[in-house]
């Protein structure tokens, strides 16, 4: 009886006061995942006071006048625009306000460096690795939306990683789940981590659909509303391939242990199956605001603008196989998480061009898989681990020059 009594106080007067005074820093506010741990924010203010989860700093690479409303809003310390032709347009929109101002990569990355508690790292592409390291460098606890640099990077960010006091908490879903249902430290119990995947907008449609597939149809995806570039890896899958790399890195388990089902309610996140025959499963409705409220607050909880799951609304939970065939890049992400070495950099960064290019309607859909696959198979020394993150950046560089000429080639077939 004692214990219950201690345990329902404890449930009825949770003491959350050292998590809502956190500092948080957001790196890429203006776009999808920005905007919703803005929200996030937003939510915590209404519930539990105008002081919660005070902001320190601000960034986003263009978009002036939304990070200028944001910033009169949420009152950062700092407000940076990446493009540094942008930084008197910011400054004049900021004027009377207090927000210090900056402009240019090196202001992005100095963000990063601030003295915040937590970073949600929601930039865009490899553009986000320097400034997640800049935060992991000085020991932050680093809310980690961004796949593409720990899959650019893999071994360095590790490296860094344990030579700090950082903490990554994922905030990809699937990855935010393994983190709720899996301690890193009981990875040898573990069988198998299955990361479902929605299957994107073209999930049964057949190659001669996805040959003239447009932008615009890659895009609407139909369970997530996200960035332009993860939308079209979404729907090319790469996305999930990239997670399978992600996966690897962040919680250090083999290629033979990850695997990938396509569930297109996107209800359950992950599956854990360990060595007793248990699988454990991750569930909530597809709301990035669950994920972000959790890195936020972790290791406790808060209340979050999310939509909550209705299973009888949703009704049916079904699950299939991915097709490997007609969703080729998740063959080479899985192709590339087994190589190793530089293979996932130059993968990842090839992606990135090949998915612009098709944006900009320089080439087809089924395009993207073979720019990817050409680049990588006339890169030299693939194979080779970086062991620092100057190598790492010239690979990416290399990778991103090679699958442009090759984006230039197939556009001119
Ligand atoms: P987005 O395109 O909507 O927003 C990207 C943000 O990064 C913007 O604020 C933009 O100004 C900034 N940015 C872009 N390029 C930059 C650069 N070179 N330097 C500095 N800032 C730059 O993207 P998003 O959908 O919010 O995704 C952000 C990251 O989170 C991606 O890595 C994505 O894979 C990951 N993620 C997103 C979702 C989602 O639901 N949107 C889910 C899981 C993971
Ligand atoms: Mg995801």
């Amino acid at each position: 009886m004692m214990a219950l009594a201690a345990h329902r106080r404890h449930i009825e007067m949770p003491d959350l006061s050292p998590v809502l005074a956190r500092r948080v820093t957001i790196l890429g506010s203006t776009g999808s995942i920005g905007v919703s741990t803005l929200d996030v924010i937003d939510h915590a203010r209404e519930c539990y006071g105008a002081n919660a989860l005070p902001v320190e700093a601000l960034t986003a690479q263009s978009n002036v006048s939304v990070l200028a409303a944001q910033a009169r809003k949420f009152k950062p310390k700092m407000a940076v625009i990446g493009d540094e032709k942008l930084y008197h347009e910011l400054k004049a929109n900021l004027s009377g306000t207090g927000v210090e101002v900056a402009a240019g990569r090196a202001a992005v990355i100095a963000a990063a460096a601030r003295p915040s508690d937590i970073v949600m790292v929601a930039i865009m592409g490899a553009a986000a690795l320097e400034p997640a390291l800049a935060a992991v460098a000085r020991g932050a606890t680093v809310a980690l939306a961004n796949k593409e640099c720990i899959v650019a990077a893999g071994m360095v960010f590790h490296r860094a990683l344990a030579a700090s006091k950082a903490a990554v908490i994922p905030v990809d879903s699937e990855h935010n789940a393994i983190f709720q249902v899996f301690r890193a430290a009981d990875v040898d119990e573990v069988d198998r981590v299955t990361l479902t995947a929605s299957g994107g907008p073209f999930r049964d449609w057949t190659l001669d659909r996805m040959r003239v597939a447009t932008p615009e149809q890659a895009v609407a995806h139909p369970n997530w509303s996200m960035g332009a570039k993860i939308s079209v890896d979404s729907a090319t899958l790469m996305n999930k391939g990239l997670e399978l790399i992600e996966a690897h890195f962040l919680f250090a388990l083999p290629p033979e242990k990850l695997g990938v089902v396509v569930h297109p309610q996107s209800i359950v996140h992950c599956l854990v199956a360990y060595a007793d025959g248990s699988t454990l499963a991750h569930l909530s409705a597809p709301d990035m605001r669950t994920p972000i409220a959790h890195a936020l607050a972790w290791p406790r909880r808060i209340s979050s603008p999310s939509r909550k799951l209705d299973l009888p609304q949703v009704g049916q939970l079904t699950f299939q196989a991915p097709d490997y065939e007609r969703f080729r890049c998740l063959a080479l992400a899985l192709d590339c998480m087994r190589r190793g070495g530089l293979a996932p950099t130059i993968l990842n960064a090839a992606n990135e061009i090949a998915v612009q290019a098709f944006l900009n309607r320089q080439i087809g859909f089924l395009d993207i898989p073979s720019v990817v696959e050409t680049t990588l198979d006339e890169s030299p020394g693939a194979n080779v681990e970086a062991q620092s993150l100057e190598g790492v950046l010239a690979a990416d560089a290399r990778a991103r020059e090679l699958a442009g000429s090759v984006c230039r080639r197939m556009a001119a077939k």
